[in-house]
């Protein structure tokens, strides 16, 4: 099934409350288990937050930011998980030239490793920074939230919304809207007018109430276009990138040699380690 007839509001989706978030980061230890990813060394970051690690990476595809804020006089902290949006329709599938990415008709926005040829296009579209490459290895691949896509296709809730104790609700993209919208209109002194993601880059799988204003907390102001129509123009602007088609042939037939070097080398490693 084609992006273009996944039905949005039956995507299963993510309900992130961040005023009902502990800041435990069960979440973030879920994730790196259900993913085997490894720990990596990291240092307290307090530019944006107060959060550690500082930011996501090839080994930390989901992160809780803390923040404070002062409230009646008082100093209070807001937590939020960060993560792949698993946008409607995704610039960094948009851009990819061979097709690596693709908006499952789950909800998960899922890669390919076998189709990648290291272009980073993906990297350079996504608005908000979420795809990352494995700079450390010989061979590097793009990394991300996958969605827990094996589980879901399975029946279950990905890693990080089974163990949240609070905060992530996990059901289809209507009812989270729903959901959400019935929260703000429950207790409306406690949240803030607006669902984060709901019209966000064309709309996401993930959703975010809060109780501050978005840009306090450090949510980014994306346009409620679909960004698969803007990505192009945006990486006219990027030195370095191909702009016409026939660079980009070019620059796919550069990639293809390289992958095919590089799967050459893999092959000829395998050998010697007979
Ligand atoms: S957040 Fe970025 S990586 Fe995730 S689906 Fe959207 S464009 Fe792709
Ligand atoms: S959906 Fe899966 S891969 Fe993504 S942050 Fe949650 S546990 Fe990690
Ligand atoms: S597991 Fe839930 S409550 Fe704990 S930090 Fe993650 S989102 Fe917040």
């Amino acid at each position: 099934m084609s992006a273009g007839t996944v039905n949005y509001a039956q995507t299963r989706s993510f309900l992130i409350d961040t005023t009902k978030c502990t800041g435990c980061r069960g979440c973030q230890v879920a994730c790196k288990q259900w993913n085997q990813l490894k720990a990596e060394k990291t240092t307290f970051f307090s530019g944006e937050g107060y959060q550690n690690p500082p930011q996501m990476s090839e080994y930390t595809f989901t992160r809780v930011k803390f923040k404070d804020y002062e409230k009646h006089g008082q100093n209070e902290f807001a937590f939020y998980k960060e993560m792949c949006m698993h946008c409607n329709e995704p610039a960094c599938a948009s851009v990819c030239p061979v097709g690596a990415f693709h908006k499952t008709p789950e909800g998960p926005v899922v890669y390919d490793s076998k189709k990648c040829i290291g272009c980073r296009f993906c990297m350079v579209a996504c608005p908000f920074g979420v795809p990352k490459y494995e700079w450390s290895k010989a061979f590097p691949l793009v990394k991300k939230c996958t969605g827990c896509y094996s589980r879901v296709k399975a029946g279950l809730e990905p890693a990080c919304a089974t163990a949240c104790p609070t905060a992530i609700t996990y059901g289809s993209r209507d009812e989270m809207l729903k959901e959400a919208s019935r929260r703000i209109a429950a207790k409306p002194e406690r949240y803030y007018k607006t669902i984060y993601g709901k019209e966000e880059a064309g709309g996401t799988g993930v959703l975010y109430l809060t109780q501050q204003p978005l840009d306090e907390l450090g949510f980014k102001k994306i346009t409620k276009r679909p960004l698969p129509s803007y990505t192009w123009q945006a990486l006219r602007l990027v030195p370095g990138i191909f702009l016409t088609v026939g660079g980009t042939l070019s620059a796919i037939s550069w990639f293809q040699h390289r992958k095919d070097r590089i799967r050459k080398e893999e092959e000829g490693m395998q050998e010697k380690d007979k």
